[in-house]
This record gives structure tokens, sequence and C-alpha cells, in this order.
């Protein structure tokens, strides 16, 4: 089978300023393939040339693009959206050759993406303000919403379009303008949608993208740049601390969607074949490398021989391999350092008692893959379980009653998604208010969706995306006191 097909034409591999693709004043870098290890591209890297640049047509950008009716800011990325969906196949083969996530995970990213589009299309003509009396009477409040202006935004690797769609999205329909910073393992999609969101209508100078693989000084010196008013912020947790640090000297509006550590909960009544499903897609999708991914499998112990044998075989049967191939279950992991963390997670487990009843070696290469691994018997308080794995991993802790589960649920810095599986819902219901994260699937393996508030609580971030919520992170809310 042909592991490396062409790449899609249309879009060029360097940065875009302001509706061009400049040469790069930086340093050239590689993207590989995960599934060979092989180069599919050198990019020419963004440099602090770019960087001025593309900041200088952003903010040349501006006025124009916030004063455009909401109504056709709307209709660009309604069109954004229609494109998406006509370059579906063409779109996830990219994703998958730079990012390595099996064709299926990436068709089913490119719709989810896509609905970002579509979702805020929808919003930018419902910006809202008010009119009110003052309670003395005395004048009325007149409540007006602008955009926040020129925003810098950083996406991971493990969801290339819907990381970078999920802040754009938002952005051009509030009126800002954006400069894009992907991640150095995945710039190729990032390119690939500025293209087309240029066709789609955008102006010049609305978006730019600025691959790099020294991300740490260009983003520093945007954040220091006056004319950048606002940062989002999609990655880890010890990278987000220190951009909110760097974003404190200008008091930058920040939103920060970081790591998670999810509690996937099976409490003793509830449907085991429904819950092993719900863990196959809270666990498995993108090979585990997600932010919500189900972390600490916290299971009533009167269920978690069957739960354990059921996931087991479920996770047996997935086929490892590239994820172009149709056939492939579980695709290679980003990169290299992502193996070697996962396996130093599993062997320090191991070393520790924990029981492997599958997987737990990663196979000779080429490709940086890890199999699918199911362990017991680890301390909940061992890496394993206090870091996010981030990979194929499940680890199941029996408890012994509801409060222990919710302790152990609890225990750790992180709160983004939960999940919780019981056939009683008011009991879910009650557990649910009680776990300290931003969203739950209660009974449900899946909680994304761009209608919905996404984001998380403690160290997991600030802020929300997508939902009614997505759009004022891109606006500020002034007010005029007046008496008539
Ligand atoms: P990362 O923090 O290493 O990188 C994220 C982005 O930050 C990349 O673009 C990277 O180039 C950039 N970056 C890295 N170091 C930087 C620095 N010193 N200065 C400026 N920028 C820097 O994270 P990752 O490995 O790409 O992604 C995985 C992480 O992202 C996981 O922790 C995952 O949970 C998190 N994530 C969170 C969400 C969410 O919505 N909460 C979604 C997806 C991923």
């Amino acid at each position: 089978m042909n592991t490396s097909p062409e790449l899609p034409q249309g879009f060029s591999t360097s940065p875009y300023i302001g509706g061009e693709w400049a040469s790069g004043d930086g340093e050239p870098f590689d993207v590989l393939n995960p599934a060979t290890g092989e180069v599919l591209a050198t990019v020419s890297g963004a440099g602090p040339r770019d960087l001025q640049s593309a900041l200088a047509a952003a903010s040349d950008a501006l006025p124009g693009w916030s004063s455009t009716a909401p109504r056709v800011r709307g209709e660009v990325l309604r069109r954004a959206f229609e494109l998406m969906h006509e370059r579906a196949e063409e779109l996830a083969t990219l994703m998958t050759l730079e990012m390595g996530k099996t064709l299926a995970d990436a068709r089913a990213e490119v719709g989810y993406a896509a609905e970002f589009f579509r979702w805020f299309a929808e919003e930018a003509p419902r910006i809202g303000g008010e009119l009110r009396t003052a309670p003395s009477g005395a004048n009325r409040i007149l409540t007006l919403r602008k955009p926040v202006g020129v925003c810098l935004l950083v996406t991971p690797w493990n969801f290339p379009a819907a990381m970078a769609t999920r802040k754009i999205g938002p952005a051009l329909a509030a009126g800002c303008t954006v400069v894009l910073k992907p991640a150095e393992d995945t710039p190729l999609t990032a390119l690939y949608l500025a293209a087309l969101l240029a066709e789609a209508g955008a102006p010049a100078g609305v978006v730019n993208v600025l691959p790099t693989a020294q991300p740490g000084p260009l983003v520093a010196a945007g954040l220091a740049d006056e004319r950048v008013r606002k940062l989002s912020f999609t990655g880890s947790t010890a990278v987000g601390r220190l951009l909110l640090a760097q974003a404190a000297p200008r008091v930058l509006r920040s939103s920060m969607e970081l790591g998670g550590n999810a509690p996937f909960i099976v409490l003793e009544d509830a449907d085991i074949d429904a819950a092993v499903e719900g863990a196959m897609i809270a666990k498995l999708r993108n090979g585990g490398q997600a932010c919500t991914a189900a972390n600490r499998f916290l299971v009533r112990e009167e269920v978690a021989e069957e739960f354990t044998a059921k996931l087991t075989d479920r996770m047996a049967a997935l086929r490892l391999g590239p994820g172009i191939d149709p056939a492939t279950g579980l695709g290679p992991m980003v990169n290299r350092r992502a193996v070697e963390r996962i396996t130093k997670l599993v062997d320090a487990a191991v070393a520790d008692g924990a029981k492997l009843r599958l997987g737990g070696t990663s196979p000779d290469g080429p490709g940086y893959f890890y199999p699918a691994t199911v362990l017991t018997d680890a301390d909940p308080a061992s890496t394993l379980a206090t870091e996010e794995v981030f990979g194929p991993v499940a680890a199941i802790y029996p408890a012994s009653s509801d409060e222990q589960i919710l302790a152990q649920a609890n225990a750790t810095e992180y709160g983004l998604t939960g999940y919780l599986y019981t056939r009683d819902l008011a009991r879910g219901l009650r557990i649910s208010e009680q776990l300290e994260v931003g969203m739950i699937g209660l009974n449900r393996g899946l909680v994304s969706d761009p209608a919905a508030p996404f984001g998380g609580v403690r160290q997991s971030g600030l802020g929300r995306e997508g939902g009614f919520e997505g759009i004022e992170e891109y606006l500020e809310t002034s007010y005029i006191a007046t008496t008539w």
C-alpha cells in the first residue's frame, strides 16, 4: 500500500501573510509522516520579519474586516464550511499523513472542524447589545460589543483542523483578524485552511499563518507586540502557564484550553456494554491523543472484572497500522517522543506492581507505534494516574464506594472532562454535579460539540470555545451612559 500519497495542491509549505505565501525568514523544518518516519514536506519556517509582516497585515486588515457587515462575515465562514465538505477527503488524507490518526478519525475531524465555521457563521449576525435604564432612573445604559482586535492563536497537533477552526471561526465572526501559529508537527493542515479561507472570501490579512519549529521566541515576541490584543492557546498546561505569564505584562485577554486527566466512571448499575462502547471512543479516539481522553477508569469493584474483560477484548481487536490504511483501527502516535513518553509511564507503573492485560510493548519501526494497552492494579498515585497518558493505554482502578470514586476522580490538578455510566439518572446527575470538571459525558463517550461550551476548570484552562460562549472570547464590552 502507498502510505505516502501526494500532498494536495493549492497551498504552499511556507508562511501565509497578507494573502500571500512568504519565503520565510526562519529555519526550515521537516514534517514527518509518523506512520513511516519519512519526510512528508519541508516547511519554510517563519522568523521575526515574518512575525512583523503578519502583525502589520492583521492590524491593517482589522478596520475593514471589523466594519464588514456581520452577515457578510458569516457568509465567508459559511462558504469555508462548504469548501471543507467539498474537499473533505483531501483534507482528511492530509491530516492522516502529517499527524497519523486513522482516516476514519480524520474524516470525523473534518466534519467537526467545519461545523465551527457553520456555527459561527450563524453567530456573527447575532452579536448583541443592550439598552437599560439605570436603577436610579437618572440615565440610560447602552452596551456595545466590539471585536477585541488582532488575535494570536496557538494550536496543538492532535486536532490540527478543529483546534484552528474553533478559534478562527469565532474570531472572524466577531470581526477580529488573526495570526495563527500551528504546532510544528502539523503545520500543513493550517496552511491548507488558510488557502481555503482565502478562497471562501476572507480578505488578505484577515487570516495569517506562521509555521515554525521554534515557537518560543516567535510567540513571546508576538505577545510583547502592542498590536496583539488577545491570546488564544490550546496545548499543554505547562506551556499554557508560561504563555499566561508572558501575556501578563500587557494584560492580554487570554483563553486557555489545556490538558486533562479525565476520570471514566462505571457504577455497578451501568449498562456495561454501553460503557465499553463509550470507553472505546473516550479512550481510543485519535489513538488516545485527546485532551478529553479517558485517563483513569474508576470502576465499581462489583463490575470491574466484567468491564475489564470486555474492554480488553475490544481493544485487542484493533489493528495497529498506518492511518491511511482503511483496515487500521489504531494509527501511530504523533512522533518518537510520544512513544518514549508513553513507554516510560507504562514501564514505571509495571515496575510498581501494575499488571498488563494487553499490549505494553511498542513494536519495532518504521513509524512511531504504541499498541492498545490495558493495565490493572496500578497505584492510583503513580504517574500513570496523575499525568496525561495521551496514548492508547487504559488503566483500570476498582473502587468500593461512590465516595471513593469521587475523591479519586477529583484528586488531580486538572478539570477538563469526566465520563460517568449508570442506569440511575438521578445518581448520575448527583455525582456529575460533584465532579470538578468543565464537561461531563453522562452515559456518553463523546462530549465535543461545536454548539456546546468546551473548556475546563482548575488547571485545565480559562474560557470556553464553541457554544454561545465561544464568540464572547473575541468580544469586548463597552457601555455608554447617557441621558435623554
Ligand atoms: P504543547 O503545549 O507542547 O504545544 C501546543 C502549542 O504550543 C504548539 O503550537 C507548540 O508549538 C506551542 N509551544 C510549545 N512550546 C511553546 C513555547 N515555549 N512558547 C510558545 N509556544 C509554544 O502541546 P501539544 O503537545 O501540541 O498538545 C498536547 C496538549 O494539548 C495536551 O496537554 C492536551 O491535553 C492539550 N489539548 C487541550 C485541548 C483543550 O481543548 N483543552 C485540546 C487539544 C489538546
